[in-house]
């Protein structure tokens, strides 16, 4: 609607274009350059219609900026979406797919490094490196020593920074020995947290919506649990690692854990269930802080040039920043996010114009 658009619009530039390969519509947003070049992924996703697509695309870039500058990343937001639309094609063929990379590496390439693409829901770290044959405006395309992703890795680590940082706000050491642990959405992220946190030697239980994945849970040293109840179990830490818009109101006042850290974008389904949850008495770690690490590990080495081992070590500013937002909601009797979107906001107006 003109409310929604209105209510969103305050980019710096905003770009839709019809392929030149495919004719399908690419939309690059660029929110804010004002800390650095604009950093976001791509969604190559299904949408009811391209005003949905627009409307989402500008959401997702502002959100990329307030991430940026609240964990100080020396980026903008910027966010690129290619909408599957009710009247195109529902599936892309590997010819298709193609042609829709290369007709977004060309738009990334013409706003001349003010955007920088990387992947994001329906794309993946190969595409980065197709993308990456037209233009060097690209991240998220390298990966750890074990194999992991640049991003994978970075997010999980950046998860377990922030859990530390809220155990030692809750419990007063940053130690997650012993603690217990719910995750839910066992996929990339959830995986390599589960593995991160049993290494801490906490007790984890894991489930997802994808049964297929209850070996890997197992193997990682979870518990398994049923997906049906799993927000609401008894336990000290809960971490949504799967979709976004899940806690609401009622949920909110149904759980039963001290604090909900996890990598999950968007996590709650309006901004004042923030509100809820602290009423409740339950610390929330803003998610777009949490799920940092990813965008911090990548753009550490791929775009500040960092060595791996610099870029991990950045990552710990996750830790710290957790813990000022914790002591600030705290302190000011403000919300969580709140506090958040204030240290991005003082980042971004001490930097000017
Ligand atoms: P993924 O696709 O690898 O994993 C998501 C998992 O969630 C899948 O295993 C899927 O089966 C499961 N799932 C889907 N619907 C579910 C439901 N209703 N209940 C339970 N499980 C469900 O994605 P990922 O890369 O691990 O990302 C997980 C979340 O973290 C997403 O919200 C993503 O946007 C966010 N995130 C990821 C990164 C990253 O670096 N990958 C960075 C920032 C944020």
């Amino acid at each position: 609607s003109a409310a929604a658009l209105e209510a969103t619009l305050d980019h710096e530039q905003v770009v839709v274009r019809s392929g030149r390969r495919t004719g399908l519509p690419v939309m690059i947003a660029v929110h804010s350059t004002r800390l650095g070049p604009a950093v976001g992924g791509v969604r190559i996703a299904r949408y009811a219609s391209p005003a949905d697509a627009f409307v989402d695309c500008l959401r997702l870039s502002r959100g990329m900026t307030y991430k940026a500058a609240a964990v100080g990343n020396g980026t903008g937001g910027g966010k690129a979406v290619v909408p599957l639309l009710p009247s195109g094609p529902q599936q892309l063929d590997e010819a298709l797919r193609d042609g829709l990379l290369m007709d977004l590496a060309e738009v990334v390439h013409e706003l001349d490094g003010a955007y920088h693409v990387a992947p994001d829901v329906g794309s993946s770290t190969a595409d980065m490196l197709r993308i990456r044959r037209r233009t060097p405006y690209v991240g998220g395309y390298s990966t750890t020593e074990n194999g992991l992703g640049a991003t994978t890795f970075g997010t999980a680590a950046g998860v377990e920074h922030a859990m530390l940082a809220t155990a030692e706000h809750l419990w007063g050491t940053a130690d997650l020995h012993g603690r217990d642990v719910v995750v839910v959405g066992f996929g990339a992220v959830g995986q390599e947290l589960t593995r991160r946190l049993v290494a801490a030697g906490a007790k984890v239980r894991a489930t997802d919506i994808d049964l297929t994945r209850r070996p890997a849970a197992e193997t990682a040293g979870a518990q398994w649990v049923e997906l049906d109840g799993a927000y609401t179990l008894e336990t000290q830490i809960l971490a949504p690692c799967a979709l976004g818009g899940v806690f609401t109101s009622e949920l909110a006042a149904a759980l039963r854990c001290r604090a909900v850290v996890g990598s999950a974008n968007n996590q709650l389904a309006t901004d004042e269930v923030a509100a809820d949850l602290a009423k409740a008495g339950i610390v929330w770690a803003p998610d777009f802080v949490a799920n940092a690490g990813g965008v911090m590990y990548g753009t550490g080495v791929e775009l500040h040039h960092l060595s791996p081992e610099q870029s991990r070590d950045r990552l710990k500013s996750i830790q710290s920043t957790t813990a000022e937002i914790l002591r600030q909601s705290d302190e000011e009797a403000t919300t969580t996010l709140a506090a958040a979107n204030r240290i991005a906001e003082r980042a971004l107006a001490a930097a000017g114009r």
